[in-house]
Order: C-alpha cells, then sequence, then structure tokens
C-alpha cells in the first residue's frame, strides 16, 4: 500500500505471536528496507512504513524466509482477534488457544473465503483477566459459564468447544451468501439470517452495549507474564530489535501482539531493561491515541502524534484523548471521551464523539486545548475494548 512516506507493509503475527528471531527479523528489515519506523496497529498487526516499489520484494523474502506471510489474501482472511491472556492466564478459558488454533488452520486453506470484505474479521474470547465481551468481532466464539457460544450480529448459538472452529467456518461462508458487503459487526440484523442459512435455529441476543472495563495491560499480569506499550503504537525498529534479544534471552523467547496495541512477554516477571515502550501502568501516554498524521499521510499537515504525547501529562486521569489529523479518525474509528480533529486552523473539538461528527469547539490551539483539559471538561464515562475503542470498529 502506497503512502505519504513510502509504501507500507503490513505483517499478520500469526495468532498475534512471533518469536523473539521473528521479531528481530522484522526490526532489521525494517531498518534495511523501510525507514526503521515500526507500527502496532488496533488488530495485533506491525506495520512497517517507508518501504519501496524496489526494496518491498526484497522485505517480502526476508518475511517467507523466517516462516511469516504477508499481506495477501491468504493471510487477511486469517484475522482473528484472541484474548491477549490466551494460554497464559489460568482465568481464561483453557480451550480459547485451541480454539483460535484450529479456526486458523482452517482459514489457512479455505481460499473461497478470499471474497470477504477486507476487514471482516472473527474473534476467539475467552475472558477470564480481561473480561469477555472485550472482544469485538464479526464471527465471534465467547467463552459463557464454562460454555461455548458462536455469536453473530444479533444471534447467538451455544456451542461445543470442538465443534467452534467449524461452525465460525460455515457462518463466514453463510455470510457470503446471505450477507452482502454488510459486516454483521455493524449490521447486527445480519445474524439470524446466516444461522437460519446452515438450519440452526438461534437465540437472539441484544446489544452487546458497552464493552466491559479493561485492565491496564501494561506491568506484571497473571500466568507469569509482562506487557509493555509502544507509546501510540510506534517504535524505532531498534528499540523492536533490542526487546527481541532481551526475550531471547530471558523466559519464553515469544511476543505476543495484542489487539490493544500491547506487547505481551510470555514468561517475563519484569520489565525488560530496554527503551522505547511504556512500563508504568499509570504512565499518561497511555491515554492518548493518535494517527501518523503528517509523517505518513497527506491528508493532513499536523504532527498529530507530537501533539498528542505533548498533551499527554494534561490529560486527567480516567479520560482518553484521541488526536487526528482529519475527521476519518484512523487511529480511533469508535467514540473517545475527547476527540481533536486538526483543521485549516487548530484543532476542532468532538466530546464522546468520533472524528467524524459535529464538533463542539472549533480553531484551538494548544494552549486552549490544554486550558481545556484542566478545566475538567472531559468525560470518561465509557470503558473502552481491547482496541481502543468505545464503539464496535
Ligand atoms: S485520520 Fe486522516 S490524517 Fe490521520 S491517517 Fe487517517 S486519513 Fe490520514
Amino acid at each position: 500500500m502506497e503512502a505519504a512516506d513510502g509504501w507500507l507493509v503490513r505483517v499478520r503475527p500469526p495468532l498475534g505471536q512471533l518469536t523473539a528471531t521473528q521479531a528481530d527479523m522484522i526490526a532489521r528489515a525494517a531498518t534495511h528496507f523501510g525507514n526503521g519506523r515500526i507500527e502496532l496497529t488496533s488488530r495485533g498487526n506491525l506495520q512497517l512504513r517507508g518501504l519501496s516499489p524496489e526494496t518491498a520484494p526484497h522485505f517480502a523474502q526476508a518475511l517467507h524466509a523466517c516462516g511469516l506471510g504477508g499481506e495477501d489474501a491468504s493471510e487477511r482472511r486469517r484475522a482473528i482477534l484472541l484474548s491477549p491472556l490466551a494460554g497464559l492466564d489460568p482465568a481464561c478459558d483453557s480451550h480459547t488457544l485451541p480454539i483460535a488454533r484450529a479456526l486458523d488452520a482452517h482459514l489457512a486453506t479455505a481460499d473461497h473465503l478470499s471474497a470477504l470484505p477486507a476487514k471482516f474479521v472473527m474473534g476467539v474470547d475467552g475472558g477470564g483477566y480481561v473480561p469477555t465481551g472485550t472482544i469485538r468481532a464479526d464471527i465471534t466464539a465467547r467463552a459463557h459459564d464454562g460454555k461455548w457460544q458462536v455469536a453473530c450480529g444479533d444471534a447467538r448459538s451455544d456451542c461445543a468447544p470442538d465443534a467452534v472452529p467449524a461452525l465460525m467456518l460455515r457462518l463466514a461462508e453463510a455470510f457470503m451468501q446471505v450477507g452482502g458487503n454488510s459486516r454483521p459487526l455493524h449490521h447486527r440484523g445480519i445474524g439470524m439470517a446466516m444461522f437460519a442459512h446452515l438450519g440452526i435455529v438461534a437465540r437472539s441476543r441484544d446489544d452487546d452495549g458497552p464493552a466491559p472495563a479493561c485492565p491496564t495491560l501494561v506491568g506484571t499480569l497473571p500466568g507469569r507474564c509482562y506487557a509493555v506499550v509502544p507509546p501510540l503504537g510506534r517504535m524505532a525498529a531498534a528499540d523492536l530489535s533490542r526487546l527481541a534479544r532481551w526475550c531471547a534471552s530471558h523466559g519464553a523467547g515469544l511476543l505476543r501482539m495484542t489487539p490493544g496495541r500491547t506487547i505481551i512477554l510470555p514468561g517475563q516477571v519484569r520489565a525488560p531493561d530496554v527503551t522505547g515502550f511504556v512500563t508504568d501502568p499509570h504512565d499518561p501516554r497511555l491515554r492518548v491515541v493518535a494517527c501518523i498524521g503528517r509523517q505518513g499521510c497527506a491528508c493532513t499537515g499536523a504532527d498529530v502524534g507530537a501533539d498528542a504525547l505533548a498533551l499527554a501529562p494534561d490529560v486527567p486521569v480516567g479520560v482518553r484523548l484521541h488526536v487526528s489529523g482529519c475527521p476519518k479518525g484512523c487511529a480511533n474509528p469508535g467514540r473517545c471521551d475527547l476527540t481533536l480533529v486538526a483543521a485549516a486552523t487548530g484543532y476542532d473539538l468532538c466530546r464522546n464523539a468520533r472524528a467524524a461528527e459535529t464538533p463542539t469547539l472549533r480553531g484551538l490551539d494548544m494552549v486552549g486545548v490544554r486550558a481545556l483539559l484542566h478545566e475538567g471538561h472531559a468525560s470518561a464515562d465509557t470503558p473502552q475494548h481491547q482496541n481502543g475503542e468505545k464503539t464496535p470498529a
């Protein structure tokens, strides 16, 4: 994909997980073939920037050499959002990881599903420390009172754990027959029709409502693991390389990229001796989110990332601030307590809204934004999802 700073390449770690060797290789390739900047997306993918038509094929070869795929159709349809602590947290249902692995294996060979919409995603939500309901997907397997359900749009059906992957696959096939391009995550009414297409009498389910509050995934976590966060989801390739090498010599030698833009380090019980990552759950940088802005997108002249980090210490505890280069709101498609949208003169402000909604204040400069943050005009009344959003993406 072409961006203002060159080609952008996305890498999907299988079920979010990379070996330390793979992470180090990606970091080195980002330096060698790109501009040395790496982003962790809200789906737990890695985005490398600044590649060129000449360097991108070499990067693809390097990826394949360490057992990873690129961004072809097969990789896209294997998009699975997984409970961040699956297989680690003793309170997360023990079937979670086996279901996700089986589903991934099914999707790898399901060429007939390549025509699914680009953002179509499946979820496996095993609950535990990260509570059930934080994973939002088009088709979601969810642990519920020791049993499993498969939910899609406005419908759900109980399912034995070992039958869950096949049912999710059949629902995806049914979507291609009856769903058109309206994803069940956004057009809930098609869920019942998808189950009916399979001859399954599903139960209706209420709108999920706000996602349950998710604990901050930074620092020591249940299941003997440690979590770090790249500020704004961005990291220097050299920092990722150092983190990977540190993991190789401590703990399990694995890095798990999660939908919440967190990197979980299984087997680690202390902070890595590496710079460039948030390790304190009270760090104010965890309260802000921003798109790439003018550093990589031609749609804005604002350096929204720099402004977000500059404003972070002024954002009250419990409030989330989204700074967007334009109304598209790429970094946070859902609602946020406060959203600043770069305009011709300064920032426009939306409260408890998406970036595209009508602002309540216009033309704020940084001084004005700071004053507003200190006047207590912010509110935080909606818990956020694992991907940082307050409504489904
Ligand atoms: S929100 Fe606008 S400025 Fe920011 S990355 Fe998306 S299109 Fe570009």
